[in-house]
């Protein structure tokens, strides 16, 4: 028997999906499978992490396969952290296991919490809270019932969540935002300002344009207070540093055959790193396109993506990435949130339908388009409805102009389990973005 082994670092949705999709092509007596991570014994949701912090969900209900699937499909889960890369001789080293010796890897690492040297953070050593891994969780509600005041600091989707966590445990939040609005990076500047009244009226202690200077601690080394650039002293007893996220292959600079790593690690299309026989998916890589940057997508379904078409490569078949176009969902608060194809840093000649309702502030839709391409729909920002990403980048796609998609844009909504929004009575109007 020649049995192959393809060992997969990282049990997140790129890891687990490239082994189930090796698994569908290759049977037992052809393939071993590995996957490794310290992090769970069972893959699971990540962005479903603030449900479980809610406890609106039990710590199993994240995980998306049954446990069982993993012995009837034969991948062997190990619980451990791979510390070294040969791949001279093809093996990897862990931490506590003995070597492995693979005949394709492939790093899918993810991406941890970045690392800013706020002052006092050193002297800090309880009470600072990331929340991305399943171990921050446990360490956020470990805290949680001795914290009366939390500061988050970090105006994006992961630092709204973990501020609406606290307040479902009848935490005070201060939530401190660099910019003037909420989420520029994906929101204008009126969305993001709406979005910021929407955080107000759930009595958070939004802070804009105010940033973390120094962190003060206690005798024992816990957080007790942090003094924001403009010199604000706030007593907290937890701080939530929620400042983005970086590709997780620092560990891998030492390895004996270090891969090429720039921002993340290095990737062509076929999802193949520089060493022979070792790939790179999800949230770790950048993807080099051919393009001016090379493409980080630190989100669900990308990474979800980039681990099955990593598999195909891993198996001989020749598959290029082909990014689609982008969408996401989300919600802030009770706020529903979706977003298709380029909605920021548009070119200055473009422009938005900007549809809002007369009485609620936060049901808005932003439609963006190109008046010097026949009025072509590029990108799409719906505030306070779900819609159906599928349709939405269908019509970017489909290059239709704006009168056709204004037309049918009720065809676009999710109905049933989210509610129609009430579109007939949406007030209209054309923004420049120069
Ligand atoms: C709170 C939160 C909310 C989010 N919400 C959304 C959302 O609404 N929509 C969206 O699209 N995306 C969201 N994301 C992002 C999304 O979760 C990620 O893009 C996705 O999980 C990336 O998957 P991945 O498999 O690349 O990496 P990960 O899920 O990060 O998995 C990486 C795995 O590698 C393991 N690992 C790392 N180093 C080693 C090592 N040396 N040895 C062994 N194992 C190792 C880790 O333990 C982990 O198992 C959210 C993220 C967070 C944290």
């Amino acid at each position: 028997m020649n049995q192959e082994h393809f060992i997969i670092i990282g049990n997140g949705v790129a890891g687990i999906e490239a082994a189930m999709t090796i698994r569908s092509r290759l049977s037992v007596e052809d393939a071993k499978i590995t996957v490794i991570s310290k992090e769970s014994d069972f893959f699971f949701s990540r962005t479903a992490l603030m449900y479980a912090y809610m406890n609106t969900m039990q710590r199993e209900d994240l995980e998306p396969y049954e446990r069982h699937v993993y012995t009837q499909q034969h991948i062997t889960l190990l619980r451990d952290t791979v510390t070294d890369i040969d791949a001279h001789n093809h093996t990897i080293t862990l931490e506590t296991s003995a070597p492995l010796t693979y005949t394709k890897l492939l790093i899918a690492t993810g991406a941890h919490p970045r690392h800013v040297p706020f002052e006092g953070i050193e002297q800090a050593t309880d009470g600072v809270v990331n929340f991305v891994s399943m171990q921050d969780l446990d360490h956020c509600e470990r805290l949680t019932p001795s914290t009366s005041h939390a500061v988050v600091v970090g105006g994006g989707l992961i630092g709204i969540e973990l501020v609406e966590c606290l307040m479902y445990h009848g935490v005070k939040v201060t939530f401190l935002v660099r910019e003037s609005s909420y989420w520029p990076q994906a929101l204008s500047h009126e969305e993001g300002s709406r979005i910021a009244d929407l955080i107000r009226s759930h009595h958070v202690n939004l802070l804009l344009e105010e940033e973390l200077q120094q962190i003060h601690t206690d005798q024992q080394g816990r957080v007790s207070a942090i003094t924001t650039n403009k010199n604000q002293k706030i007593d907290t007893q937890m701080l939530g540093i929620c400042v983005g996220v970086t590709s997780n292959t620092s560990w891998l600079k030492s390895a004996t055959t270090p891969p090429d790593i720039q921002r993340a690690l290095c990737v062509d299309k076929f999802f193949q790193t520089s060493l022979p026989d070792v790939f790179g998916a999800g949230d770790c890589v950048q993807i080099d396109l051919g393009m001016e940057q090379p493409l980080i997508e630190t989100i669900w379904y990308s990474a979800k993506r980039h681990g099955q078409i990593a598999a195909l490569n891993m198996l001989g078949d020749q598959v290029a990435y082909a990014p689609p176009t982008f969408f996401n969902s989300s919600k802030f608060f009770d706020v529903e949130y979706t977003t298709a194809g380029q909605v920021v840093n548009t070119p200055a000649h473009t422009k938005s339908l900007w549809r809002t309702h007369p009485s609620q502030p936060y049901l808005t839709q932003r439609i963006v388009f190109d008046p010097t391409q026949k009025d072509q729909v590029i990108g799409f920002n719906m505030l306070g409805s779900r819609w159906n990403h599928r349709i939405l980048t269908q019509w970017i796609e489909q290059r239709r102009p704006l009168s056709y998609v204004r037309k049918r844009l009720h065809q676009a909504q999710f109905d049933v389990e989210f509610g129609r929004a009430k579109l007939k009575a949406m007030q209209e109007e054309i923004l420049n973005h120069d």
